[in-house]
């Protein structure tokens, strides 16, 4: 992508009081994008959401929309619409004048905001139910409506808070699929904040995890599930394993370890942490091999099945180790994820390449 971002934000600040929301956080956003705001409660999502939207203005630092310094542009001046997780339609009013509310406001010709409504109504394939009013709907329906009135005046930016959270399970996940084809359509970038990691793996070509009101790391979603920056990243998106320990040796490309149970263990390392060095090593229950006592001999240690949940064509394994340490371990049934009983005892092992020590 050349030229400049869509949503610039340079070294953004935001406090309350004592509590700083927002630390020296610099994010940009490339047209077209559906980008996802990931974190723990209270790490500043939201706050970040507000300051782009101009409902709170920053300490320090400038936010630009299309190189066009925004930072103290009001809200409804911006090209950027919020949709909140209440959806907040109005009761009395149809759908369609739901919809159509903000180019009324406006002053737009009848004609155009009719036929713009009919547009919007397509996109969020509510066709023929216009004239109904929002009680008449269904949870989905309703946000449907919401996002339908959030883009009608087809803003460069939509900011998402929450969009899923009003609904059920099932609901929620057809609804991915039809924010991802709204994004798609309209080609306004979506900024979605979200608790929900699987959420934000499914939809987001970018995500950022959050960590006390900075960026831990921003990438795609399997890039930072595979190659995660940090041991908050590795713990936040997906299930992982952690051993700590300290460095004992360079290898090539990584480290070897020893934890405090006296396990050795190798991982891949990007960064370059002292001999001494206290580091966690990550490796994903899908990463585990489990085998038979004998098979293989380094790099883990022989355990015990505790016990097994089959889920969607994967078993799930937790093991205690002769460590003490339990783990969890994830098979497909093509792997022979099914062949193992409860109290066999195993071993637990892993290829350096798909484990990674993190210093932090
Ligand atoms: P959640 O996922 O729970 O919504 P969040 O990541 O959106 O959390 P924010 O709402 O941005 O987090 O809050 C970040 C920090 O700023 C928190 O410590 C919060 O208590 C504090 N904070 C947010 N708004 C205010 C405010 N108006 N006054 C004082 N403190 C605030």
């Amino acid at each position: 992508m050349g030229g400049a971002p869509l949503l610039r934000l340079a070294r953004v600040t935001k406090a309350y009081g004592d509590v700083v929301a927002v630390r020296d956080l610099s994010l940009d956003i490339p047209a077209n994008e559906f980008f996802a705001l990931l974190g723990p409660s209270g790490c500043g999502k939201t706050t970040l959401m507000r300051l782009i939207a101009g409902f709170e203005t920053p300490d320090d630092g400038r936010i630009y929309l299309d190189g066009q310094d925004i930072t103290d542009l009001p809200p409804h001046l911006r090209s950027i619409n919020m949709m909140f997780q209440s959806y907040a339609l109005f009761p009395h009013m149809s759908v369609a004048q739901n919809i159509a509310f903000g180019l009324k406001q406006e002053g737009r010709p009848r004609q155009e905001i009719a036929s713009r409504v009919e547009d919007m109504l397509r996109l969020v394939q509510m066709v023929g139910l216009g004239e109904r009013r929002p009680d008449q709907l269904s949870g989905g329906q309703r946000q449907r409506v919401a996002l339908a009135r959030a883009l009608i005046k087809r803003p460069k930016l939509l900011l998402l808070d929450e969009p899923l959270a009003a609904l059920d399970r099932k609901l929620r996940h057809d609804t991915q699929f039809e924010l991802m084809q709204a994004q798609r359509e309209t080609g306004t970038s979506f900024v979605v904040v979200t608790h929900d990691q699987d959420e934000a793996m499914v939809m987001a070509h970018r995500m950022a995890v959050m960590r006390a009101g900075a960026i831990d790391q921003i990438g795609a979603p399997r890039e930072v599930y595979e190659e995660p920056a940090t041991r908050h990243v590795a713990g936040f998106v997906g299930e992982t394993n952690f051993f700590e320990g300290r460095v004992i040796q360079y290898m090539p490309g990584g480290v070897a370890i020893e934890t405090s149970k006296g396990l050795k263990l190798e991982a891949f390392c990007q960064q370059h942490p002292a001999i001494g060095a206290k580091v966690t090593i990550s490796i994903r229950p899908e990463n585990l091999r489990l085998s038979a006592p004998g098979v293989f001999s380094s790099n883990g240690s022989a355990g015990e099945i505790l016990d097994q949940v089959f889920r969607e064509g994967l078993s799930s394994f937790r093991v205690k180790l002769d460590t003490g340490d339990l783990v969890h371990v994830r098979k497909s049934v093509s792997e022979g994820g099914a062949q193992h009983a409860r109290g066999e005892r195993v071993f637990v092992s892993f290829a350096p390449e798909h484990a990674r020590a993190l210093l932090t």
